[in-house]
């Protein structure tokens, strides 16, 4: 899979992506991340990439020239077919079901918005998708660029290890995960349930050992996983 990020600032990704499983991801080949500065799409001295919100308003809004250029140079490389998903608070809610969708697809790009946000014609024009992570504002749409990112690589062939498989997580089968725990069998007094030694928790479906955690959740969270994740507007 390729993934191009367009951002104002670039370094912001350079930990995240530079470390651990995407990082391993990234070396072995099976997803490249180029990271694009919407500056370099500009064409005066200053390279300007906002300008005043028509109607008034505090704060300022990106032009969309430097936006559709740069949407514009990647697709004579990948070709047209590949979502333009603009991270926004108005976009749909970010959840499993949409990391999984996304991680089918051989090219993403991801547009990051800054300030005010990015001017509407590219919402209209230019984006396939719009994502949210979440029901509050961020100062940029770098930190949702790197939440979706590291969702969708974690799910592609390889990335995870047959111990991490990604099959067994939250969410990926409607349910949460079962409670977890590691040695010692016996910290401050408090005991590893004894089920845990019954050979019991690792032949069980997912939904059996949520049972047998006796969870409700994991029921509500299956209806909720079906029922409310916004599905992907096509093309
Ligand atoms: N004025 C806008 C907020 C702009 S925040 C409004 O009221 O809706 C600046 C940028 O941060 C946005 O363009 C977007 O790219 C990003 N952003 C902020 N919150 C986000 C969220 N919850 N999910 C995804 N992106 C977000």
């Amino acid at each position: 899979m390729r993934i191009d990020i367009l951002s104002l600032f670039p370094q912001m990704f350079d930990s995240p992506f530079g470390e651990s499983i995407i990082r391993r991801a990234i070396d072995r080949g099976l997803v490249s991340i180029l990271i694009h500065n919407i500056r370099d799409f500009t064409h005066d001295k200053h390279h300007t990439v906002d300008d005043y919100p028509y109607g008034g308003g505090s704060g300022m809004v990106l032009k969309p020239a430097p936006l559709f250029e740069a949407v514009e140079s990647i697709k004579e490389e990948i070709g047209d077919a590949s979502p333009v998903i603009l991270l926004t608070p108005q976009g749909r809610l970010f959840c499993h079901q949409m990391a999984q969708e996304l991680s089918t697809q051989p090219n993403l790009i991801l547009i990051c918005g800054h300030y005010e946000g990015v001017d509407e014609r590219v919402r209209e024009h230019l984006v396939t998708d719009e994502v949210s992570i979440g029901e509050y504002v961020l100062t940029g749409g770098e930190l949702a660029a790197m939440v979706v990112v590291d969702a969708v690589v974690r799910l592609l062939p390889g990335v995870l290890s047959s111990e991490q498989a990604s099959q067994e997580d939250s969410y990926a089968q409607g349910f949460l995960e079962y409670p977890q725990y590691t040695r010692p069998q016996a910290y401050k007094g408090w005991e590893v349930p004894p089920v845990y030694f019954q050979g019991i928790i690792r032949k069980l479906p997912h939904g059996g050992v949520s049972k047998l955690f006796n969870a409700p959740w994991s029921v509500v969270l299956t209806f909720w996983g079906r029922l409310f994740c916004p599905k992907r507007r096509e093309g």
